[in-house]
Parts: structure tokens; sequence; C-alpha cells
């Protein structure tokens, strides 16, 4: 019997294209005489449409956006297979950021009692909150860079108590984020208090809640990391970015990043990786698929900086490529984890 897999990609989110090239990747990468394929759009404003069975390839992304189509409940995910009775056999979110990587879209799936790719709720809301997912590091015992956290009404009411207590704790330069969000909107690197200033007030626009951290200078190093319950680690990758930091356009417009992999990088340094990442999903609670993202100093400290539960999954993307290099293609990753979704949802049941 063929399985229906049901794609949810757009999305309410800054990464709605990226989501969008992620979808034709996989539909293209599963067997159609394995699959039955049934995709959902959901537009920037929020809303979902059921697009039609997808009996082949697609040519572009446009293909896949159905902004005539017909709007659905999203709760009505556990009754609508083209009309016929029973339900999707498993859930492929392709979605990142808030409203889709946040644990959002994972609770109404657990509500529908729907098996799904990916991590669960705690992991993806923790995941999601840096100043959180930093708690649970720390209490983890993995080595951080210092940070200190604030919300918007005490920014607004003792703005002054805010920057000294930057500049106590982790002192110039220092990295300023929204606490909740991914793709390196909103974030600044300050070196001074004006600098300062002026990224409390762009980060205050995306979210309640912002993480000021130490600046440290570091390779950036990221791992794959899949499972459920026996995490396994891909190979390293190395981000190098042009730019002063690895931002979003760094990310998705330039080209100007190299991903390097295997990274070069000492044995002995990528154990600590390996470690630290399992560690890391275990403090989390995750399953399926997380991207885990280090600082790698000249002195060989491995820092984590976070990790991300629905890493980029183009065929491009570091998370794909690193498990590609470990032996995994792409078609093979997508079969592993609707393995794990579906191993995971048995043993709930
Ligand atoms: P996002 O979840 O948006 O990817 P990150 O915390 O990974 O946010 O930050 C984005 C980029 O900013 C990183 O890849 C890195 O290049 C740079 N960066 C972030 N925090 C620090 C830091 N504490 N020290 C040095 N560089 C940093
Ligand atoms: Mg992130
Ligand atoms: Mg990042």
């Amino acid at each position: 019997m063929k399985k229906k897999i049901c794609l949810l990609y757009g999305g309410k989110s800054a990464e709605h294209e990226v989501s969008l090239q992620t979808a034709k990747a996989v539909i293209q990468a599963l067997d159609h005489e394995k699959y039955d394929i049934y995709p959902i759009f959901i537009t920037t404003e929020g809303d979902w449409i059921k697009g039609p069975l997808l009996t082949g390839p697609v040519e572009t992304v446009k293909q896949l956006e159905f902004r005539d189509g017909k709007k659905m409940a999203p709760n009505a995910l556990s009754t609508t297979v083209s009309g016929e009775k029973g339900g999707y056999d498993v859930i492929f979110p392709l979605l990142h950021g808030p409203n889709g990587e946040d644990g959002t879209v994972q609770g109404m799936l657990e509500l529908l009692n729907l098996p799904y790719v990916g991590n669960g709720v705690l992991a993806s809301s923790a995941g999601m909150d840096k100043v959180i997912m930093k708690n649970l590091f720390a209490q983890a015992g993995l080595d951080q860079v210092k940070y200190v956290s604030f919300i918007r009404s005490e920014w607004e009411n003792a703005p002054e108590t805010c920057f000294q207590q930057v500049e106590e704790k982790t002192g110039y330069p220092c990295f300023v984020k929204p606490a909740n969000l991914g793709s390196s909107v909103g974030i600044s690197k300050c070196k001074n208090r004006t600098e300062l200033e002026a990224a409390f007030k762009e980060a205050f626009q995306y979210d309640r809640k912002i993480i000021v951290e130490e600046g440290v200078t570091a390779r950036e190093i990221e791992l794959g990391v899949i499972g459920n319950d026996d995490p396994q680690c891909s190979v390293a990758g190395e981000i190098v970015a042009k730019k002063d930091f690895y931002d979003y356009k760094a990310k998705y417009e330039d080209g100007e990043t190299a991903l390097i992999i295997p990274a070069d990088i000492p044995e002995k340094v990528y154990k600590k990786c390996t470690e630290a990442a399992i560690t890391a999903f275990k403090a989390l609670d995750c399953s399926g698929l997380v991207r885990a993202d280090f600082f790698v100093t000249e002195d060989e400290r491995v820092i984590i900086n976070e990790i991300n539960t629905m890493p980029g999954f183009t065929p491009f993307s570091m998370f794909p490529l690193l498990w590609k290099e470990a032996g995994l293609d792409y078609p093979q990753l997508i079969e592993k984890l609707i393995e794990l979704a579906l191993e995971r949802h048995a043993e709930k049941q």
C-alpha cells in the first residue's frame, strides 16, 4: 500500500520562500511509487490551502502556491485526504521559524494524533526560544558564551539599567538577538553603547524578549543529528562567511558563504562537538532531527551556539549535505526521517 504523506510548507514566517524551495525538492526526491503526496500550502497570511494530490515531480515553486485554492481549517488535517476516508499516514512540516518550527503546529498534530516528522512540542518550542534553550544547555553542563536576557517592559521602564547589565555581564562586542527567531533576523553586533541602544530597539521590534550574548571570535562548525532515543551525528561542516557575521543576506541572498564539508578540524575537536551535540539533543528532549551549531575558538574551546529543530532542508543546505557526506543521500534522509516519525508515533500509542 502506498503511504499518504502530507507536506506542510510556506508559512507565516520570514522563511516562507525557503520553505517553498524545500517543498519542491522534497517532492522531487520522494518515490512516487511508494508515496501519495498531498501538499498543503500555508500563505504568508497564515491561511491553509489544500492542493491536489501530486502524481509527479513539480517544475517550479509557483506550481505549489495554490493561492486561489480552497482554504481549509488546520484541524481538518485528520479527516481530509482528497475526500477519501481516513487520514494521512504521516505529516511532514517543512516550516521554519515561528508558527511552524516552534511547537504550535506540532501541538495541533498531537491533538489530532497524527504522526509527524521532526521534533515534538517541547523540543520545538524550547529550541525556538534562545533564552530557554541556553538555560537548558547550561543545566546540561554545556560550554556557552555569557548571556543575559530582557523583556520589552524592562527596557522601556529602565533602559539605563539594562545597558549597564549588558556591559557588566557580556561587555563588547556583543550580539543582540530577538529570543524567538531564526535566519539571523533582527540580530546586531555591537561594539559600543550607541550601537547597543540601536540594537535593542531593532530586536524589540521582532519580539518582546531579547538575548544579549558575549561576542566570540571563532570558527562556525555545524553537525547534523538524527534519531529518536539513540541519536547519531553526521560529519561536521564549517560555515565561512565573507561578511562580518552570518546574517540573513549571507544565508539566503548573496551566496557569499562557503560551506566546507567535511570541516577541516582535528579529530579531538570533532569528538567534542559530537558529544556536545548529543547532550544538547537530549537536554531539549529532541526527536527526529536537529542541526547543532558551534563556535570553535583558536584554543579549541567548543561552545554551543544553538540547535535548530527544523534546519534548512533544501538539497543545498548544510543539514542534507552533512548527511550526504556521511553516506545518506537526500531521498534516503527523507525516508529515514519518515521512519523515525512512525517509530515515535507507535511508541506513544
Ligand atoms: P539564528 O538562529 O538566527 O541563526 P544565531 O544565534 O545562530 O541566530 O546567530 C546568527 C549568526 O550571528 C551566527 O551564525 C554567527 O555568525 C553570528 N553570531 C551569533 N552569536 C554570536 C556570538 N555570540 N559571537 C559571535 N558571533 C555570533
Ligand atoms: Mg537558529
Ligand atoms: Mg544560527
